[in-house]
């Protein structure tokens, strides 16, 4: 949709899970000018470093352009139908479960819809997942346990109405700039106040009231004591509670948990349960910190537990709000982009939900039971059990926990298509098959972003010939393996109504995500959709959820989880005496295929480092910028050395941006175990154990 002047196309920003809303303006070379869309409801015109740099990371260096067969160019007629034909052949001979699909919070909604009705619908196979694995897991099964489906509660107006902001496990500041932004501009004019609860000084720190510096892992015994002295406080909100289920079991749980294991003072014990207990209205935003952990579930209910027993859940300017890492983990969630999820937040293993979704698509076969999660996916293409895998927008040879391990699985992998904008990273060279994809900028659909606003994004610039939207391939290859009418789409609205429609079908068994509303669009009307947030439905729009104390559990409680805290799974030895933690820096996403392009975020922290407390460097004999060894015994890291008290001693941090193509001594996911959150199969990305000595 074009701006009333006609100058712009309005579209979505393509990197975290804020969802800002950009203008696109056609620089005359070829480009884009991109600037803050004024009139989104995420941004109101404000753009972050990365946002604000996207108009200078659109060239085409690097760009794969044309399909290509055990690495020679080929048409997409041979591509795709040899991507069909292995596809079919593995199911044929080895059954459903041969074959899998790995996809990423950077497709689209319709993209993500049509891959997960291929694989979930008529491949007959539950093993799809997504990277999203990696990063919202631990949020959509804390979710799913307390309220009965994977509801966020809250919307970004909360953070503009609270009066405490705490975050938790999230570095605000450079990994969510824009919101950031609007919670310094809430305590500008309302005085909110700010609390930092991380193991690092990180930059939200800045200009937090308080700063935690919480023990590695430690979050669910902090949020249990925080329980506790609610209940000695007599907070617990009596009427609300009425509609809870095990809040005994949970205080119980609660008050035998030991706040010793935060390694945190009694003076800032006691200032942050002043400040929770004593404000209303108060917003825990949560994200990778608390979700990348062998506890993670257990993690997201200990915060949940503390909004429930309060009532401090769906009302202005109160609740848990998890953050999303990505411009789609939501609207992947919501189509049942996981390997245990059903499209529409059903449940995968309820009969009648499966029921609705098969006689929605008319599929022959639906998977009865969880596919394979991230993990155990990998571990599963490496030893045979998957002869064909699918990998969309995403480089697991490098984000993958035990990456090189990831790397030699993919490699072994009898049949492995991937579908990328560039040819050239650690995945991408060990395909059978490559397929070109549209990149940003060329493509048309919907995303939504962290407090479930739907928005467009749209086409400004032609995709250069040759390169192809991922719902198109998709849908290619579902007519060539033979399901012509299934797939028989010409358009992302043509999707998308579908889409919206299933979700009515799906409302009618209790769920949260409606959006039937927009089931009728015009093509039209879908061209220029303004963002929605859901549900989008007859009878509701928008707004919150759970303020009335009905959830969508089968009893209609919410649930109070008993949990109790446990230590991150490696434990720190004199052979591997650090605790390395690992994440995001400000001007880079993920592995820099976008970002990279960019000199003023490359100029930002231009190399892969280790940041490492003065106690420590002295005890190594390490000084500022010498190169050092990390290592374990999954693999090792040659990194640059910043010495600060930003973290603690016994404790390092490292950037997971660089890959074999950037850096290839920095691959540091090589580092981390594959050990997962049994809950949620999300893996423990913040706790690996390692050595480190002077390289
Ligand atoms: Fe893009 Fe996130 Fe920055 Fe907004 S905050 S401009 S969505 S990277």
């Amino acid at each position: 949709m074009a701006t009333g002047d006609g100058t712009a196309i309005r579209s979505t920003c393509p990197y975290c899970g804020v969802g800002c809303g950009v203008l696109l303006r056609p620089d005359g070379q070829g480009g884009l000018d991109v600037t803050g869309d004024p009139d989104h409801p995420a941004n109101r015109g404000r753009l972050c470093s990365k946002g604000s740099a996207l108009g200078e990371t659109l060239g085409m260096e690097g760009r794969l352009l044309t399909p290509m067969i055990g690495g020679q160019p080929a048409d997409w007629n041979r591509a795709l139908d040899t991507v069909a034909a292995r596809f079919r052949d593995a199911v044929a001979e080895h059954g459903p479960d041969s074959v899998a699909l790995y996809v990423s919070g950077q497709m689209l909604t319709e993209d993500y819809y049509v891959a997960n009705k291929l694989a979930k619908g008529f491949m007959g196979t539950a093993n799809i997942d997504t990277n999203s694995r990696l990063c919202m897991a631990s949020t959509v099964a804390g979710h799913r346990r307390a309220f009965g489906t994977d509801t966020v509660p809250g919307t970004y107006e909360d953070l503009d109405e609270a009066d405490l902001v705490v975050l938790t496990g999230s570095n605000l500041a450079w990994c969510h700039p824009v919101l950031y932004q609007r919670i310094i501009a809430a305590r500008e004019t309302r005085g909110t106040k700010i609390v930092v609860i991380d193991p690092r000084r990180t930059a939200s720190c800045e200009v937090a009231d308080l700063h935690l510096p919480i023990a590695p892992g430690a979050d669910v015994a902090l949020f249990n004591g925080l329980l506790a002295e609610v209940a000695r406080r007599g907070l617990i909100d009596a009427h609300f509670a009425r509609n809870l289920s095990g809040l005994e079991d949970t205080l119980r749980a609660a008050g035998a948990d030991d706040l010793a294991a935060t390694g945190l003072g009694e003076d800032d014990l006691r200032a942050f349960f002043d400040l929770w207990c004593g404000t209303e209205k108060v917003v825990t935003i949560f994200s990778q910190g608390v979700n990348q952990s062998s506890s993670g579930t257990d993690k997201v209910n200990a915060i949940l537990n503390c909004h429930l027993a309060t009532g401090r859940i769906g009302k202005p300017g109160q609740g848990p709000f998890s953050v999303t890492g990505q411009p789609n983990a939501m609207g992947g969630r919501e189509v049942g982009g996981l390997a245990n999820t059903l499209t529409c937040h059903l449940d995968l293993e309820n009969p009648a939900h499966r029921a609705t979704v098969q006689d929605f698509w008319d599929a022959p076969a639906m998977p009865e039971a969880a596919g394979l999660k991230a993990v155990d996916l990998f571990e599963a293409a490496g030893d045979g059990r998957i002869q064909a895998l699918w990998i969309i927008h995403t480089n697991p040879a490098v984000t993958m926990p035990d990456a090189d391990r990831v790397r030699d699985a993919i490699a072994a992998c009898d049949f492995v298509a991937v579908s990328d904008v560039t040819g050239h990273t650690d995945t991408a060279r060990l395909a059978d098959v490559l397929l070109p994809a549209a990149a940003w900028g060329e493509k048309s659909g919907t995303v939504t972003n962290s407090d479930r606003t739907i928005s467009r994004q749209r086409a400004a610039v032609p995709a250069p010939a040759g390169c192809r939207p991922d719902w198109d391939m998709l849908a290619e290859v579902g007519r060539r393996m033979g399901w012509a009418n299934a797939f028989a789409y010409d358009t992302p609205a043509q999707i998308f109504r579908e889409y919206a429609a299933l979700s009515g079908a799906a409302a009618r068994h209790g769920r949260d995500f409606d959006i039937s509303g927009l089931a009728t669009l015009t093509d039209a009307q879908y061209e220029t959709l303004s963002p929605v947030r859901w549900p989008v439905s007859t009878g509701r729009t928008g707004g919150r959820f759970f303020g009335d104390s009905r959830f969508f559990t089968p009893d209609g409680r919410g649930r109070m989880v008993a949990v109790s805290a446990r230590a991150p799974a490696a434990a720190r030895d004199d052979a591997r005496p650090f605790r390395l933690n690992t994440g995001r820096i400000r001007d880079q996403w993920h592995t820099m295929t976008r970002t990279a392009k960019s000199p003023r975020l490359s100029s930002h922290l231009p190399e892969p480092f280790l940041d490492i407390h003065p106690e420590d460097a002295v005890r190594l004999e390490l000084s500022e910028a010498a190169l050092v060894r990390v290592e374990n015994a999954r693999g090792s890291a040659i990194l640059r050395a910043r010495v600060t008290d930003s973290v603690r001693p016994g404790q390092v941090f490292a950037p997971m941006h660089w890959t074999g193509e950037t850096a290839p001594s920095a691959r540091i996911d090589a580092l981390v175990p594959p050990v997962v959150d049994p809950v949620s199969g999300q893996p423990e990305s913040k706790a690996a154990t390692v050595s480190v000595a002077p390289f």
